[in-house]
């Protein structure tokens, strides 16, 4: 089980069971309640008097600190249960309600979010908004559920401001772990640079056909993109060009 690249500062705080006894399916988002970097909020976890810890801290400046391995369950949400399932998240944010976030924290969550699922699998970020829907779920393996603190203790944690932002979040973290599948950009993917002229064997009547009457060019440079998918304007001139082959055969 790896850590997040993206956290640049380490401070492993004694406040863990090690290693956690479930699977990684939840993530916990918390307000730290205080405008911290994420150095000076690993070393609020530090001292064993404390209690308490988290796997991350984001600092107001965007700072990602880790605080408790991956591998390991920290003590952040009071409940056992959660915390050996869950990746548990403290956020700088300002320590009166709403518990606002700066721009720059919440940028670096969503980056930090979208890490943690695609290093543990998971292709879908889940916010049901309901404490009994969410906790009596059980996710496919590909799926993480996102649960709050104050499901399992009398807090306004991880407080309005990030909480009324749960379900853009899902939604957003969700959307950029669905861009992968498709591994190239649409230039990339329409583009025949670099095909040739292989067509498969099933279509080579076709092919050839189509280059020597000219209803196929490719890109005049010997690439066909027999195997790429074509947009409606270029179907268009296709079919355009053998209507006229059409004509004078
Ligand atoms: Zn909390």
């Amino acid at each position: 089980m790896s850590n997040s690249p993206l956290a640049t500062y380490k401070l492993i705080s004694p406040n863990k069971n090690s290693p956690r006894n479930h699977a990684i399916d939840r993530v916990s988002v918390h307000c730290f309640v205080g405008q911290v970097t994420a150095k000076r909020g690993c070393e609020v976890f530090q001292p064993a008097s404390k209690e308490a810890s988290c796997n991350y801290v984001i600092g107001y400046d965007g700072s990602i600190g880790l605080c408790v391995e991956e591998k390991d369950r920290s003590w952040c949400t009071s409940s056992s249960a959660n915390d050996n399932r869950a990746i548990t998240i403290e956020v700088a944010s300002d320590d009166k309600d709403p518990y606002s976030v700066t721009e720059k924290a919440y940028a670096s969550l969503l980056d930090l979010l979208t890490d943690i699922c695609e290093r543990n699998g998971k292709k879908k970020l889940l916010w049901f908004g309901d404490k009994d829907k969410a906790l009596s779920y059980s996710p496919r393996s590909d799926e993480m559920v996102m649960t709050v603190h104050r499901w399992f203790a009398n807090k306004a944690c991880p407080g309005e401001w990030l909480y009324s932002r749960h379900g853009q979040i899902a939604a957003e973290v969700t959307k950029r772990l669905g861009k992968d599948e498709l591994d190239m950009t649409k230039e990339e993917l329409l583009s025949c640079a670099g095909t040739g002229d292989n067509p498969s064997d099933w279509a080579k009547e076709g092919t050839e056909f189509c280059k020597e009457h000219g209803i196929f060019a490719g890109d005049g440079n010997g690439n066909y993109g027999w195997r790429q998918p074509i947009t409606r304007e270029a179907v268009a001139c296709v079919i355009q060009r053998a209507i006229e082959v059409a004509k004078e055969m």
